[in-house]
């Protein structure tokens, strides 16, 4: 499908030092686009780069970071950080008729360091998403509707959950994201949209519609 990314070059300092500038800055970093290469690098696996109390700092800059963004999940990449973690949180009031669709159920606060997922069975599904590292543009992407998530918590402890619908959804994107890996790697090239044109025409709860007009994921 696409090449898999390639370590990062970064060296252990180089990351401590990095997170240290951000930690340091007093303003909410920029989220860098797509384009800017350490979103395209394995990122480096979390083994003690930084220390419990700078790896907290930095999980509570993400956390503001996403917030103030609108979004759901944000990876260290995305902020310039080669280092394989990432926040999650989906708390946002939706239209019902719309999560049930996209069976997205609000997702509690967590951070991951060294995921990874498995898909639990071969269903996909396929709805639109954005990333804040792509401005401007939705696409559709088919996905896995069920995975296994593997992560260290970042207390140290390794854990295993179960995700399935929209929750899914958001741990495959930044999962993919400390791999190197855009969603638009994986998305239906014809069901690109832009931001307006998406909320124009595209925003309902299932994507037949946007199927059948842009000429994606041919089906019944
Ligand atoms: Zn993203």
């Amino acid at each position: 499908m696409f090449p898999d990314a390639k370590p990062t070059d970064f060296s252990a300092a180089r990351i401590h030092e990095t997170v240290q500038q951000v930690l340091a800055a007093g303003v909410l970093p920029a989220i860098v686009q797509a384009g800017h290469p350490v979103l395209r690098q394995l990122a480096a696996p979390f083994d003690g780069q930084l220390s419990g109390a700078e790896l907290g700092q930095l999980i509570d800059l993400m956390r503001s970071v996403m917030h103030k963004a609108p979004g759901v999940g944000l990876a260290a990449p995305q902020l310039g950080i080669p280092l394989q973690l990432a926040v999650l949180e989906d708390q946002f009031d939706v239209d019902p008729e719309v999560a049930a669709a996209r069976g997205r159920e609000p997702l509690p606060f967590f951070a991951m360091l060294n995921p990874f997922y498995q898909p639990t069975n071969a269903s996909t599904v396929a709805f639109y998403e954005g990333c804040l590292s792509v401005n401007g543009l939705q696409a559709a992407v088919n996905r896995p509707e069920s995975v296994r998530l593997d992560f260290t918590a970042p207390d140290g402890t390794r854990q295993q959950r179960e995700f399935t619908g929209w929750q899914a959804r958001i741990v495959q994107h930044e999962t993919d994201h400390v791999h190197g890996i855009l969603y638009l790697d994986r998305a239906e090239l014809r069901s690109i949209s832009s931001n307006a044109e998406y909320s124009a025409r595209w925003a309902q709860p299932d994507i037949s519609l946007a199927r059948k007009e842009l000429g994606f994921l041919p089906g019944p």
